[in-house]
Parts: C-alpha cells; structure tokens; sequence
C-alpha cells in the first residue's frame, strides 16, 4: 500500500502512475488516481497499476492531484472500497494507508451514508462536515485529524481550490519531496519521488502540512507551525 501526491506541474497523471508502479512493492489488491483542474475526475481500478493505467483517459490530468495503492483492512478489494474517497458532495477527495481504530463509533457520530465499506470513507465524510460549520479547510482537517485513533498517512485535495494539498501522517510512512519552485510531491516512500528531486522534507508523526506549488507549511494539531530542514537523499533511482 502506498500513496503519492503532486502539485503544481501539469504532467502530474505520468508522475503519479509512475510513483505509484514505485510503491507497488509495498502491496497492493487495487489503485486510484484523483485530479482537480476544471472540478475532479477520480478513476480506481482493482489489480496492479497497469490495470488502472488503462481505465484512466489519455487526456487526463490535474493542476494538483493523488494516488492509492490499496492493501484492503476494511472491506474486499473492489472499485467502491478503492480509495480515493470522496465526500457527499464530492468537493474533498482522499487517499488514506493505514487503519483508523475508531471507525465504527466515528461512523455512529456521523450518521452519514456510506459508500464503501471501508475505515477511510468516514474521514473524508468528516472532512465535509467541519467545513460546513467552520468554512475553513484547514481547521476542518485539523479538528478531523484530532479525533483520528490509529495509522494514516493522509493526502486530500479541494475541488474548489487545486492550489493546494493536504497531508497528514502518524504512524504510516510520509515524506515530501521538493520541486524546483513550480511542483512539490509527497510520497509514503522516496522511491515514488526520485523521477522528480532528491530533495526530502521529514514529516513526524501527528503533524499535517499544507502543501503548494512553491511552499511547505508543517503544523503540528494544535495549529503550530514546525520549521524543518530538507535533505538529500543519495540514492539510486
Ligand atoms: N484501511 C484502509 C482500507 O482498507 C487503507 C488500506 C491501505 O493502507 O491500503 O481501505
């Protein structure tokens, strides 16, 4: 399981495909790809990477998107239990490895329809709904993310703004890679980013950043921001 996202660069569709193939080792019973340009496409196929390579059209692509590699703890391996997830109203799109713990009672306090059958459907769920008391994206995460029992590394996009990507992580594997001032990336492995920069930035656990084309903004949850220095990765692509 694994997932990758990217933001700022037109040739996103190829970049993410070709970090998600990076990922594969990690497992994998299905994959998604989800893109913002003009509103979100979202394409999820069951099987391997070229699989979803095929379902997803050649004009596809996004200003801003994410990738999924599925190794299934809540739920078969189908298309609907496939992440990206989406929200009600399909403006907030995630990607999520790992396993929420409080899913069910999380679930139960929401009181929503679901989709899909897994732990992950719920976080995005909640996503929508902090937005629609706070308006503001941000605290909506955040206040999300504080009431999260268990793994994830996180990555959701707007549909009302590809400027920028959100991402979160505890206990699950997630690091960003630095652009050259037009794009950055983020992936659960550096292999995923090594086609683009070896350039990394560290994220600890229970922190989020907010992510554009030419910014890196880490917080921890309580809205406090983290400097960090970037490193060089010395690795062979
Ligand atoms: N627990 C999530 C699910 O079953 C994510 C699994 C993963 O890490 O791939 O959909």
């Amino acid at each position: 399981c694994g997932i990758v996202g990217m933001i700022g660069q037109v040739n996103t569709k190829e970049i993410l495909l070709k970090g998600l193939e990076k990922l594969e080792y990690r497992g994998y019973d299905s994959a998604g790809l989800a893109f913002v340009n003009d509103g979100v496409q979202v394409h999820k196929e069951v099987g391997r990477i070229a699989a979803l390579r095929e379902v997803v059209p050649a004009e596809a692509d996004g200003l801003v998107g994410i990738g999924h590699t599925r190794w299934a703890t809540h739920g078969v391996p189908s298309v609907p239990n496939a992440h990206p997830h989406q929200s009600a109203s399909s403006r907030f799109t995630l990607v999520h490895n790992g396993v929420i713990e409080n899913d069910e009672q999380l679930k139960a306090e929401l009181n929503v329809d679901l989709l899909s059958d897994t732990d992950t459907e719920v976080i995005v769920q909640m996503i929508e709904k902090n937005f629609a008391e706070t308006n503001d994206v941000v605290e909506a995460f955040r206040q999300t993310l504080r009431v999260l029992h268990g793994s994830y590394a996180l990555a959701l996009i707007d549909a009302e703004n590809p400027d920028v990507l959100y991402v979160a992580k505890n206990k699950s594997p997630l690091l960003v890679g630095l652009g050259d001032g037009t794009f950055n990336v983020v992936a659960s492995d550096a292999m995923a980013m090594l086609q683009v920069t070896d350039q990394f930035v560290e994220l600890h656990d229970g922190e989020m950043i907010i992510l554009t084309r030419d910014s890196v903004t880490i917080q921890d949850l309580d809205g406090n921001v983290k400097e960090r220095e970037a490193y060089t990765a010395e690795i062979d692509a």
